[in-house]
């Protein structure tokens, strides 16, 4: 059987994004025979699913709703992409958000651009190239599925470390280290 992620747009959002982020991920999981595909149709975001108050979106809402897809449709793994900032409990915001073992992943582009940081007054450095965004987008993606593969945060130089800044997200590598790689085969197989 044929093993696919799907990419689901999940409120509005660009296509390219969808797009490079198809390519680069197949390329990145090639070796573990796994496909990429992008759902033709997303899904609208909801309004009990948005905080006024903070102006985010509830990353674990949102997540309960792909998780529901991904059942319901038999899917191998789904992964949601939004533009809007996202939270979870215990955090001002999150970049993704997955539970481990579970077939369904969500991330954001929302802060993987210094445009966000420089529009809400915040500290940004230089303008990124539009590569270097997508390189942050594909390094989110792949950590946030990796936990679907039960991965947990990991200290190496390795793609599955937490980061909370885009420093910590430039900083770490697209692959796997060693030990992680190693658990994800097992778990993928
Ligand atoms: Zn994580
Ligand atoms: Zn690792």
């Amino acid at each position: 059987m044929k093993r696919i992620i799907y990419l689901l747009k999940v409120g509005e959002s660009t296509q390219s994004i969808l797009s490079s982020l198809k390519k680069n991920l197949e390329v990145e999981f090639n070796e573990f025979n796994l496909y990429v595909e992008i759902l033709q149709e997303g899904i609208k975001l909801r309004y009990s699913e948005y905080d006024s108050k903070r102006e985010q979106y509830k990353a674990p809402k949102i997540l309960k709703r792909l998780i529901r897809k991904a059942k319901n449709n038999k899917f191998f793994r789904i992964l949601g992409i939004l533009e809007k900032d996202i939270y979870s409990k215990n955090y001002n915001f999150v970049f993704g958000i997955a539970k481990r073992g579970s077939y369904a992943a969500l991330i954001s582009s929302a802060r993987l651009t210094e445009n966000f940081y420089r529009d809400h007054g915040m500290m940004y450095r230089k303008r990124e190239t539009k590569g270097e965004i997508e390189e942050r987008i594909l390094k989110e993606a792949i950590h946030e599925l990796g936990h679907t593969f039960r991965l947990k945060h990991c200290r190496n130089v390795c793609v599955m470390r937490f980061s909370n800044s885009l420093t910590d997200t430039d900083k770490k590598p697209v692959k796997f280290c060693a030990s992680c790689l190693k658990q994800l085969k097992t778990s993928i197989q």
